[in-house]
């Protein structure tokens, strides 16, 4: 293969064909191409983009690069999952897997750590004493058919080009790129041997996507290519102007979920939580219609089910399921808390999730390089939602930090982050 003439056809904006579409994968996978020219190419698709067919095609290619799951026929069992694009406080997986396997499907929720100021699930997951999040492809495959859910990490040999050509990606300016985006989520969803997925794509402050219109694009983008390929899908678009919940940091989060399987926590996330699994018995056919997909999922959740399958899934990854019931009943795991008081008396109408996710990252909860290392326990929680009524000294958030002068000095950059509204604010539902 020519590869400099691929890169040179793609800046002129000219078409590749599949065929070398899986030639350049395979050659590049296999260190055959040297990274400046791969990062060239990069760059031309970013400009230039890929149409329907070569995307598509780039996402078969990265899928096969590596291993791909495979589950035992069962028709009464779908293997499903969700992706979610990503925000602050999104801890939508973590009681979705299980409330999934109660309803029947079988959930290889391979997920990712955070980058930046959106957390990653794996990471949360690390605030449980014991867990274990790295398993094998047979290990995943087991647990799936024994337990029903898994939530993991990406195995090592599950889609090594996405590895390579997403750190490629970072390091020169071409991620945000609709058709490699796509590609990049899609070849490893596609890897887990699924047949049906919900995609919740975000837009707003705190999301990849700033715009509904860019949200939008991409969920067209994600749900044309996954149905061609054999996946059932659909998308959500769901607002990311506000942090999801009221608490943002790993450990934080991981509590709130509980509560959520608990039949607590907060409206926003168990409706979204409720929405995907709705949205995947219809895709599914396990439900004729949305209101009754919806009912189901809700009553299953109330049923305390997927709280014990929560457990017996931890349990099945290593999880110290004393010491993890000691540390729910903390209040506080970090050794700092202060709280933010409101000085108006009114109504609550803007938590900006930009502003919270980088006061959280800053506290130790995410990364800013790959490698560097996170503080579990840090974070904010108590977080004012839109439409709640705040009196004079009602508390906005909470901050957990690892220090009293880490928290203060958190708690001065999060006053910017709110906005008190003199009149009623409707709380609005996040799916748009
Ligand atoms: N997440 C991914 O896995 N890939 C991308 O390209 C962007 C977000």
């Amino acid at each position: 293969m020519n590869f400099l003439s691929l890169i040179e056809r793609k800046r002129d904006g000219e078409r590749l064909t599949s065929a070398e579409i899986q030639e350049f994968v395979r050659a590049y996978s296999s260190g055959k191409i040297p990274d400046y020219q791969m990062a060239a190419l990069l760059m031309a698709i970013y400009f230039r983009g890929l149409d329907a067919d070569e995307t598509r095609a780039l996402t078969f290619a990265m899928r096969d690069s590596g291993d791909v799951l495979k589950f035992a026929t069962d028709s009464s069992r779908p293997v499903v999952d969700k992706h979610s694009t990503g925000g602050i406080g999104d801890k939508v997986s973590l009681p979705l897997a299980p409330l999934l396997a109660c309803l029947g499907f079988r959930v290889p929720m391979i997920s990712g750590r955070g980058l930046g100021i959106t957390g990653g699930t794996l990471d949360k997951l690390d605030s449980i004493p014991g867990f274990q999040s790295r398993l094998s492809a047979a290990g995943i495959t087991k647990q799936v058919e024994e337990i029903g859910c898994v939530i993991c990490g990406q195995t090592e040999t599950m889609c090594p080009a996405d590895r390579l050509m997403y750190a490629l990606r970072d390091a020169t300016g071409t991620v945000p790129s609709i058709p490699l985006i796509t590609a990049s989520i899609l070849s490893k969803k596609l890897a887990e041997g699924i047949e049906a997925l919900v995609l919740d794509v975000k837009f707003g402050s705190g999301a990849f996507m700033q715009t509904r219109e860019q949200a939008h694009e991409l969920a067209s983008t994600m749900t044309q290519i996954a149905n061609e390929s054999g996946v059932k899908t659909r998308a959500l678009l769901t607002d990311m102007n506000a942090p999801l919940g009221r608490t943002a940091g790993n450990w934080l989060e991981v509590k709130e979920s509980v509560e959520c399987l608990d039949g607590r926590g907060p409206a926003d996330l168990r409706e979204l939580v409720i929405e995907c699994a709705a949205q995947l018995l219809l895709l599914t056919g396990k439900s004729r219609d949305v209101q009754s997909a919806r009912t189901h999922a809700s009553q299953v959740l109330a049923s305390g089910a997927p709280r014990r399958k929560w457990n017996e899934m931890l349990r099945a990854q290593g999880a110290d399921l004393d010491a993890f019931q000691r540390k729910l009943q903390m209040d506080h795991a970090a050794p700092a808390t202060v709280e933010l008081k409101s000085r108006h008396t009114g109504f609550a109408h803007r938590a900006d999730a930009r502003i919270i996710g980088e006061v959280v990252r800053d506290l130790g909860a995410g990364r800013t390089t790959k490698e560097a290392a996170i503080d579990l326990d840090v974070g904010v929680d108590c977080l004012a939602s839109n439409g709640d009524r705040m009196e004079f000294d009602s508390t906005l958030c909470r901050v957990h930090a690892r220090t009293q002068d880490e928290a203060l000095a958190a708690m001065q950059r999060l006053q910017t982050a709110f906005a008190i509204s003199p009149e009623p604010v409707a709380a609005a539902s996040r799916i748009a």
